[in-house]
């Protein structure tokens, strides 16, 4: 790939200012240098910001061939029994749903995304669109309380990790689901896994709803019914626990994502502050759509924590488009900077994913990965505050300095 210089209206580098009237040089998919002189054999883009690609902190593509949300309206735990009955219902979909995902994170700007994998699905499933596809860090979920998942679990996580990344798999690690759903051994077997390893990451569902936390605490409540009528109600295993216990034991990995964590309270936000390398993915309009409280992340953010941004899945979202979130958070939370917003977007999510020296921002050496926003709202005067105006749209997104999408050829 030879030399190639982009011109926009804006350059929003995210570590530095923004740039009016600039341009980004590219070569061999890679960014040369952002600055302000222009080139002969320049292609200027006109009324657009080149931002980083978008980053996708958490979802489970596996569930993106579903139409619509699965009722999110309901108790958090009958939300559950529908994802695992559709699971059951439909599995032979995944790669079809994988790529079907995929191509929808593209169109919305996306150049990485961190999929939580269930077993069933194999690397091939997110080649196809590789050339032209977000890149992803798969995490292998880990399922199961019974002390008879204990082996084969921790034997898949190793397996997991074992295997060599490729094509558009970045990076392979895991995800023990959940406090309510795996084994204490099996979080701690996978904590042990990754902790030695400054390249490793792990992610977990944690503080979702307040049920889980009773459930963690007491040993009772929604929870409790839900996991004896799935026939896998384990009473050694709650009772007495807590998150504080779970996020000093998070605590002790090079880098970890706190998913959700919906319920949690000053104390514990406090404390998981005081690990900057735990971040915490807030999954607004999944958030939204189960009607839980408002989340901590305004909180979280001036404690000095670290907050990324997902859309979850398409089993509680309408689509996978990180430039609707954005949006979505831009309407919600108008006293926000768009340009914190935007870091949260791109550079928070490299950074919870492992690979903020590679992309989250426009920094020469990084990869060519953008995603172009056409101006065209008519309020927009400032990136700082306007990007995210309702008006504003992805036309493009570069990935590894390829067009996915090309703005030139609409
Ligand atoms: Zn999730």
């Amino acid at each position: 790939m030879g030399l190639q210089t982009l011109r926009a209206k804006w350059i929003i580098p995210v570590d530095g200012r923004p740039i009016e009237g600039g341009s980004v040089s590219l070569q061999g998919g890679r960014i040369l240098a952002i600055g302000e002189g222009v080139r002969a054999d320049t292609v200027d883009l006109g009324e657009v910001a080149i931002v980083p690609g978008f980053v996708n902190a958490h979802t489970h593509l596996e569930f993106s061939a579903l139409p619509a949300p699965l009722s999110p309206g309901l108790p958090f735990t009958g939300w559950l029994r529908r994802v695992i009955q559709y699971r059951r219902e439909h599995p032979t979909v995944v790669r079809e749903a994988i790529q079907t995902g995929l191509k929808e994170s593209v169109a919305g700007g996306t150049t990485l995304i961190g999929d939580i994998a269930t077993s069933g699905w194999t690397p091939q499933d997110y080649e196809g669109a590789a050339s032209k596809g977000p890149r992803v860090v798969v995490f292998q979920e880990l399922l199961g309380l019974s002390p008879e998942r204990i082996e084969p679990l921790c034997a898949l996580a190793e397996t997991h990790l074992g295997d060599d990344p490729a094509g558009p798999i970045a990076r392979r690690m895991l995800s023990p689901h959940a406090p309510y759903s795996v084994h204490p051994q099996v979080l701690d077997h996978t904590i042990s896994l990754t902790a030695p390893h400054r390249g490793r990451t792990l992610a977990m569902h944690l503080a979702e709803t307040a049920s889980e936390r009773e459930l963690l605490e007491t040993g009772s409540g929604e929870f409790r019914d839900f996991l004896q009528d799935m026939g896998v109600w384990q009473p050694d295993l709650f009772g007495g626990r807590s998150y504080g216990d779970i996020l000093e034991s998070l605590g002790d990995l090079p880098r970890g994502l706190i998913v959700h964590g919906n319920d949690l309270r000053d104390k514990e936000l406090m404390r998981l502050a005081q690990f900057p390398h735990l971040t915490t993915v807030y999954c607004p309009r999944t958030h939204a759509a189960f009607g839980h409280p408002p989340h901590p992340w305004l909180t979280l953010l001036s404690l000095g924590g670290t907050v990324a941004i997902g859309t979850d899945s398409r089993a509680s979202n309408p689509d996978l488009s990180m430039w609707n979130e954005l949006q979505f958070l831009a309407e919600r939370f108008p006293d926000v900077p768009h340009h914190t917003l935007l870091k949260l977007g791109t550079w928070a999510g490299a950074t919870a994913l492992g690979l903020r020296s590679d992309c989250g921002s426009l920094t020469p050496g990084k990869r060519a990965d953008f995603a172009i926003i056409e101006l065209r709202d008519p309020a927009f005067r400032d990136p700082n505050f306007d990007l995210f105006a309702p008006g504003n749209r992805v036309i493009g997104t570069m990935i590894g300095g390829e067009w996915a999408v090309d703005p030139t050829t609409r």
